[in-house]
């Protein structure tokens, strides 16, 4: 009989999958399974959802046999820009991206390439603001400035402590009844954001790792975790950046919500906004519509760079 479940884990060979009662089945990939248009390096990624028929009751083993249509989906960045992707993750609802102005602090120029990159994606992104109960005055003020800077464009923003407890409802109601990427460096508070959420979760993610050790886990497969029933985030260790849909300079500007709108308004229609006369992107600069950091990191970006500010 076939099955519906959720990829929830993947070892590259072996993949977890949860079906609607909550039951984990190990699964693979039988002989020559084909997926259409293979332009990934892995065939499966967590969100898939897929159709799977039960092979071993008591080892409850599966086999996959199709996978359904991605609604979206992120891949890895690739060094090489001509490689075939890796495939983190697939059906996303939403991204958050987890920030702080305290320590360490995110540089907006890294804010940018992840919103660029969500938006290439077709993911709606957050930004959450931690560890506001670490600023100064200043600090805050600061802080303010930027969300502001990021609500004109039309990205929602949060302000957190999950020390104090700001804004821990307003993270829970966000992550509600979703599929969360949840992203951001290494101790900006992700852990200790989803902690104060759902205590729990640590229980959980040793019950779901006791399940498949088949299999190499490496930092290059994303996870997801269950925080309450039907919401879930999806953490991708170790992995810094997302990649980019195959992107060109002229694409680039699109991404840029801000920007999208007056791309038109330029004098030429192939504008990069770098030196043109009668550069509409320019001009909203200069007229502080669009904020100097933003068009800094599109030049960074239309440079190939990373430029970490
Ligand atoms: P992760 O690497 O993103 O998972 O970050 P962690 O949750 O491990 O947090 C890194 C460090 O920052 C830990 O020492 C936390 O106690 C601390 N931390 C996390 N959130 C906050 C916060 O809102 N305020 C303050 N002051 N410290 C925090
Ligand atoms: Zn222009």
């Amino acid at each position: 009989m076939a099955h519906q479940g959720l990829i929830i884990r993947s070892t590259g060979s072996w993949y977890d999958i949860r079906n609607a009662d909550g039951h984990i089945f190990q699964g693979r990939l039988k002989g020559k399974f084909k997926i259409k248009g293979l332009k990934f390096t892995n065939p499966i990624a967590v969100g898939d959802r897929v159709t799977f028929d039960v092979e071993d009751e008591v080892e409850n083993t599966a086999i996959i046999t199709d996978i359904a249509a991605r609604e979206n989906y992120i891949i890895r960045q690739s060094v090489h820009k001509t490689a075939q992707g890796h495939i983190l993750a697939a059906n996303l609802d939403q991204a958050v991206l987890l920030a702080t102005l305290a320590m360490p602090r995110t540089s907006l120029g890294f804010i940018d390439r992840f919103l660029v990159s969500a938006e290439s994606f077709r993911i709606p992104t957050t930004l959450v603001f931690n560890k506001a109960d670490i600023l100064s005055d200043e600090g805050l003020e600061f802080q303010q400035e930027i969300i502001e800077l990021y609500e004109r464009i039309g990205y929602q923003c949060l302000s957190t402590s999950a020390t104090d407890g700001e804004g821990v409802d307003a993270f829970r109601n966000l992550l509600d009844h979703k599929v969360t990427l949840l992203s951001g460096h290494s101790g900006v508070g992700k852990s200790s954001l989803v902690n104060a959420i759902s205590p729990d979760l640590n229980l959980r993610t040793n019950e779901v790792s006791t399940f498949a050790n088949k299999g190499v886990h490496t930092t290059t497969f994303a996870e997801m975790f269950e925080l309450a029933p039907d919401t879930y985030i999806i953490d991708t260790p170790g992995i810094k950046e997302l990649g980019l849909m195959n992107t060109s300079k002229e694409e680039i500007g699109h991404y840029f919500p801000e920007m999208r709108d007056r791309l038109n308004q330029c004098r030429f229609n192939n504008c990069l906004h770098l030196n043109e006369p009668g550069c509409a992107i320019k001009e909203a600069v200069a007229q502080n519509e669009i904020a100097e950091s933003r068009y800094m990191s599109y030049l960074s970006m239309m440079d190939g760079g990373d430029n970490r500010r």
